[in-house]
């Protein structure tokens, strides 16, 4: 496990529960926005060996509810299934944030029973995702499988989309809609930029209004469409 970076407690990062967050290094998109664009390439620098945060985590077991593992793409990582197994003997639920583009690793980390929770990333529509996951010649099917699988399976899971003023326009959302169609929990929020941009000065946020707007229209299809990390 590459282990770059932990947030030692969250009450944001995994719903309803209090948790820890652990940033693994490496990924396999290169969305212009990202703005953990220092976890992203092979050169990363690991800050924790596993053995410290599961120590860590036994301390706080008591305390803690979850782990939240993020990064980065943490289904790159080679032995991801071992130390979710090992967070898992100790009492705490797994909550895992990824992009999708791994369909067979969420599989099987889903049906060995090893998940509480997954929230993956919906990029952008069908026709603009390789461009704002900054991946040309996308393979789509990888996208598709991982939402079929989660809109068909037993995991609990969120679909969500950072918009991006300069990547996104309505007729993302107009593709979202019906593409995730009986997901139950949606959720969109809102670009903003800061020292750890990819691609730095380039985007900028939505306004409220145009948020709502985006929500509408993916509302429809889904149970439940809110705006994260925005007052209503
Ligand atoms: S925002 Fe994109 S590039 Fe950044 S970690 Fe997530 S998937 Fe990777």
């Amino acid at each position: 496990m590459k282990l770059c970076g932990l947030q030692k407690t969250t009450l944001l990062d995994f719903p309803g529960r209090v948790a820890a967050t652990i940033f693994t290094g490496g990924c396999n998109f290169r969305c212009p926005f990202c703005h953990n664009s220092d976890l992203l390439g092979a050169e990363t620098q690991e800050e924790y060996r596993p053995e410290e945060i599961l120590a860590f985590l036994r301390k706080r077991s008591r305390i803690l509810e979850g782990v939240c593992i993020t990064g980065g793409e943490p289904t790159l990582q080679p032995d991801l299934e071992s130390f979710i197994c090992q967070i898992r003997e100790l009492g705490l639920a797994v909550k895992l944030d990824t992009n999708g583009y791994r369909p067979e690793v969420l599989k099987m980390l889903c049906e060995k029973g090893l998940l509480d929770f997954v929230a993956m990333d919906i990029k952008a529509g069908p026709d603009n995702y390789g461009r704002v996951a900054g991946v040309p010649g996308i393979d789509m099917e990888k996208i598709n499988k991982s939402i079929r699988f989660l809109l068909n399976g037993n995991v609990a899971y969120e679909f969500r989309t950072t918009a991006v003023k300069g990547l996104h326009t309505k007729e993302d959302f107009r593709q979202i809609g019906p593409w995730i169609k009986g997901c139950g929990n949606y959720y969109l929020q809102n670009f903003s930029e800061s020292g750890q941009v990819l691609v730095p000065e380039t985007f900028s946020s939505f306004t409220k209004e145009e948020l709502l707007e985006f929500a509408e229209l993916v509302r429809p299809y889904v149970g439940q469409t809110a705006l994260r990390g925005i007052d209503y």
